[in-house]
């Protein structure tokens, strides 16, 4: 077992850490009533043993389809609606099993239940492992983009079984890898360079020691950098490469690309983004090109997707200023560019346009 602790909770990382999810939860919150929020693929596989980990306090059972479309504020609100019909008060507690989409839903919905009650992370996919669980962003997406309805709320707890990945579809196991990539470019050259070499192995093998490692580097490089700024006030945003174009892209794909599918190909652009403006060191954008490749991810923009509409979309970023989107960009691998403008820099439409082969 492995923990990594963040100011507020620890990340608890071992095989076969789904039978003590209970355990750990009653410790730390010992809560009257237990609400498990799951999706219809994740249940019928880990559900029985988390609820049977909890002993005679069973938890109530309440899903959502799996799947992106599910992270909506229609999703949340019947999933609140649901917690008050059941009679769930303040003394209650979720516990999220599932990927990133029931992690940030769920986590929402202890955010917002009752001004807020406490949670439990049981990330269930690569990405939601090693990047969605931790760090306490919780929300839902709107029309106008990606997680725009949300609230900071950190988990009680983040309970990691890497045993999971061994029913994780493979697309989704390389979608993680994106997140994974993306750590090894913002604040490690020797966690990417090892990922990268090690790619074929770590998909070979989902739930092998060389991916218990690959998770525990990933999660410690997430962790320390939420560490430094908990509430994206200034160096957490690096966390963001990747995702300025690459949420635009995810929606504008009607969620067709999956969320790390869309991050992968939105480092490659904004890596050349960083080079056409002088702020990364030439070849840096090749070499996250040559790792997202290895990796098996999608590396260009679909044809069918309107750059002036996905232009539009980064500006509803979280990021953008005064209408402005501002991109978090990498100097090299290992190190991101702007920290003494706060990590991001304004990028002109033309610059967006020609990276995107449309200038
Ligand atoms: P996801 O939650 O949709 O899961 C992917 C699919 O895998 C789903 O169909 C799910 O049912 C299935 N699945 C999950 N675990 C499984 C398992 N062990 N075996 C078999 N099937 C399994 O997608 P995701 O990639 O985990 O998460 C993407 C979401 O995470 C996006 O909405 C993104 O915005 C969010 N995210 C949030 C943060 C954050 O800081 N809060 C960071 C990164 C990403």
């Amino acid at each position: 077992m492995r923990t990594i602790s963040l100011p507020n909770y620890d990340i608890i990382i071992a095989p076969g850490a789904l039978d003590t999810v209970g355990e750990v939860t009653r410790r730390l919150v010992g809560a009257h009533r237990y609400a498990l929020i799951t999706d219809t693929s994740v249940e019928p596989l880990y559900a029985s043993r988390v609820l049977a980990s909890f002993g005679p306090q069973t938890p109530v059972v309440l899903r959502v389809k799996a799947g992106e479309a599910q992270k909506t504020r229609e999703s949340w609100a019947r999933l609140t609606d649901e917690m008050l019909a059941l009679g769930f008060g303040r003394d209650s507690c979720v516990i999220a099993l599932g990927g990133g989409v029931v992690g940030d839903l769920a986590g929402f919905v202890a955010a917002t239940f009752m001004r807020g009650i406490p949670f439990v992370q049981v990330p269930t996919t690569l990405l939601g492992m090693i990047d969605a669980s931790i760090g306490g962003k919780t929300g839902v997406d709107a029309p106008a983009g990606k997680n725009l309805v949300g609230a900071f709320h950190d988990p009680a707890a983040v309970v990691v079984d890497p045993d999971t990945l061994r029913t994780l579809p493979a697309a989704e196991l390389r979608a993680g890898l994106a997140e994974a990539i993306k750590h090894g470019v913002i604040a490690d050259s020797a966690y990417f360079a090892q990922l990268r070499d090690e790619t074929a192995a770590l998909l070979d093998a989902p739930s092998g020691p060389g991916m218990h490692a690959a998770i525990t580097g990933s999660i410690e490089i997430k962790a320390s950098v939420v560490r430094r700024d908990e509430h994206e006030r200034g160096m957490r945003k690096i966390l963001n490469f990747g995702h300025t174009l690459g949420h635009a892209i995810e929606a504008g794909s009607d969620y067709r690309l999956l969320h790390g599918e869309a991050i992968a190909i939105g480092m490659v652009l904004e890596a050349r983004l960083s080079e056409s403006l002088g702020l990364a060191a030439a070849g840096t954008a090749d070499q996250i090109l040559d790792a997202v490749e290895r990796a098996g991810l999608p590396t260009e923009c679909p044809r069918d997707l309107d750059a002036t509409q996905l232009i539009a979309t980064t500006r509803t970023d979280k990021k953008a200023r005064a209408g402005v989107a501002e991109y978090a960009l990498p100097a090299c691998i290992g190190t991101m560019a702007a920290e003494h403008r706060g990590w991001t820099v304004p990028v002109e439409d033309a610059a967006v346009l020609a990276v995107l082969g449309r200038g």
